[in-house]
C-alpha cells in the first residue's frame, strides 16, 4: 500500500490526505514530505465497537479525522508538538507533547481508547517503530 500522508498546506490551509503526490490538492502547493520530522500515527482497533471517528489535532490546529486501524504520516518542523486527539464529543485526551529534532525525526504514536469510569480517555502513546502496523 502506498505511503498516506496527512498535510496542511501552509497556503491555503486545507487538510488533505496526499498519496502518490506532494501538491496541495487544492491549490498545487508543493508539500514538504520528507526534509523536516514526521510523526507516523496509528489508531488501534476499537474493540469496544465505537464508531465515532476520532479527529487529530496538532499545535491547537485540526489536522482531520483518523479512521478505525488507519495509519498516517505527518510530515512536522523540528520542535515540541502538541498532540490532542477526541473522539466524538469527549474531548479528554492524555495530550503528549512529542519532540521532532535532526537527532529524533521520526516518531511513532498508536492512539487507542481507555474506557473510563465516568468518561472514556483517548490516549496517545508513543511506541517503537518496529511494534507500528506495515502502512
Ligand atoms: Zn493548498
Amino acid at each position: 500500500m502506498a505511503e498516506k500522508y496527512r498535510v496542511k498546506c501552509p497556503v491555503c490551509g486545507t487538510v488533505s490526505n496526499l498519496i502518490g503526490t506532494d501538491l496541495c490538492p487544492r491549490c498545487s502547493t508543493k508539500m514538504d514530505l520528507g526534509s523536516q520530522g514526521m510523526l507516523h500515527v496509528y489508531r488501534m482497533g476499537n474493540f469496544l465497537g465505537f464508531a465515532s471517528g476520532f479527529t487529530i489535532y496538532i499545535d491547537h490546529e485540526k489536522y482531520g479525522a483518523i479512521g478505525n486501524k488507519e495509519s498516517l504520516l505527518i510530515p512536522l518542523p523540528f520542535g515540541p508538538h502538541l498532540i490532542h486527539v477526541v473522539c466524538g464529543m469527549n474531548r479528554k485526551c492524555n495530550d503528549p507533547v512529542f519532540t521532532l529534532s535532526p537527532e529524533d525525526p521520526y516518531i511513532c504514536a498508536k492512539i487507542f481508547m481507555l474506557p473510563g469510569v465516568f468518561q472514556n480517555k483517548t490516549n496517545v502513546e508513543r511506541v517503537d517503530p518496529a511494534s507500528m502496523p506495515p502502512m
